[in-house]
């Protein structure tokens, strides 16, 4: 073998193998240099592109291109030559510009004639492709970037998973207290009471959960209309407070409103209270001493409005996470202040509808939530 014999030496070889010598045994480097230079031939020799084909093509929505005969890209559009790293398509073969075997196969099968149609991932982008053989012996290749509705279909079926299991519980529960009523527990007014009490704790739970995720669902299908006005914030501020007023007091948690009258915010006034609601609902629940506080703060153009609390603070790797539907920390503890896990799923949805931004900072002496909306 010639191995890392110089490359003068492999011409040596070849020159005396032409000229009737013993056949050159020509090294791995020296066959890729010649499969590199004809490729490169090949490159700079192919056809001109068809101004009606490459026209055609650019009308597609989706990287598309034609394959030779031979196996190679003679007209591609835009969208495909993102694909290849050199940003030209033209040219190279299908394996060249995706490394795909796969795709490669169903290109070579295609071009014998069979139609076909794989789902191909490179990188972190996943294709549709189809691969259709056309009548003179060339093969159209169409490449659709479905990564995002990938995602979202996962994110859906994820929902509906986790929508149906929370559901699970309180109705299971229910239908236990209920049997058990309906045996005979019914007639002892101490243990009667026990159970239609579990009943009640769970039909609330059921309409807390299905009151979020059709508010959720508001949001999202943009049935739930959003409009911003420039507001004051200071009284939206003393509305919260007087609501929640009763639920810190049994707990006993100081709870106020900071927010100076005159802070100017562009937001929908009822969106902004039930985004306050929902960031001093969870520091009432999570917060066993101290208390919960209303702030505000001018920022440039922005306005920030503060929910913090004295409460146990959000472990720095659960903070990126928090605002994710169903998310929790501690489930079981969660689910035992009766939290349903979308509250900040609607906070943030219901901030960005509004064109504002929520954050949260968390640590040992309690948590911050910083909600960002345009100043007035
Ligand atoms: P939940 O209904 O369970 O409270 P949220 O979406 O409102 O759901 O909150 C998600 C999770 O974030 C909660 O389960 C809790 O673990 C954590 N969390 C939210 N707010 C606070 C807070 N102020 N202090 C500590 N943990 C919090």
């Amino acid at each position: 073998m010639l191995g890392r014999t110089p490359l003068s030496a492999a011409i040596r070889a070849l020159r005396a193998e032409l000229e009737g010598g013993s056949r050159a045994d020509l090294g791995r480097e020296v066959r890729e240099l010649a499969e590199l230079l004809y490729r490169r031939e090949r490159r700079e020799f192919a056809p001109d592109r068809d101004p009606v084909e490459q026209e055609l093509l650019s009308a597609f929505p989706d990287a598309a291109a034609l394959v030779s005969k031979e196996g190679w890209v003679r007209v591609s559009n835009a969208a495909f030559d993102t694909l290849a790293a050199t940003g030209r398509a033209h040219g190279l073969t299908p394996l060249e510009i995706t490394r795909s075997a796969d795709l490669s196969d169903a290109v070579k099968r295609a071009l014998e004639g069979t139609p076909r149609r794989l789902d191909l991932t490179l990188g972190r982008h996943v294709y549709l492709v189809h691969i259709a053989p056309l009548l003179r012996g060339e093969v159209l290749l169409l490449m659709r970037d479905v990564t995002d509705a990938r995602r979202a279909e996962a994110t859906r079926r994820d929902f509906v998973a986790n929508a149906s299991h929370e559901l699970r519980t309180p109705i299971a529960a229910i239908r236990a207290a209920a049997e058990t009523l309906l045996a005979g527990a019914v007639d002892d007014p101490k243990t009667a009471r026990e159970f239609v009490d579990i009943v009640a704790r769970h039909a609330e739970r059921l309409s807390r959960l299905t009151q979020d995720l059709l508010d959720l669902s508001r949001i999202e299908s943009r049935q739930l209309r959003i409009e911003t006005t420039v507001l004051d914030a200071a009284p939206i501020g003393r509305q919260v407070v007087e609501l929640l007023a009763p639920s810190a007091k049994e707990k006993g948690l100081a709870l106020a409103s900071d927010i100076p009258d005159g802070t100017r915010i562009r937001a929908d006034a009822r969106a902004l209270e039930q985004v306050l609601v929902n960031l001093v609902e969870n520091g009432i629940k999570y917060t066993l001493q101290g208390g919960v506080t209303l702030s505000a703060a001018l920022d440039g153009g922005s306005a920030v409005l503060t929910v913090s609390d004295t409460g146990p603070g959000i472990d720095r790797h659960h903070l990126p996470r928090i605002f994710e539907r169903f998310y929790r920390v501690d489930p079981g503890r969660a689910r035992e202040f009766g939290g349903t896990g979308l509250g900040l799923a609607i906070v943030k949805h219901l901030v960005l509808a509004m064109g504002g931004d929520v954050g949260v900072e968390s640590g040992p002496s309690g948590t911050r939530f910083e909600v960002r909306l345009l100043a007035s």
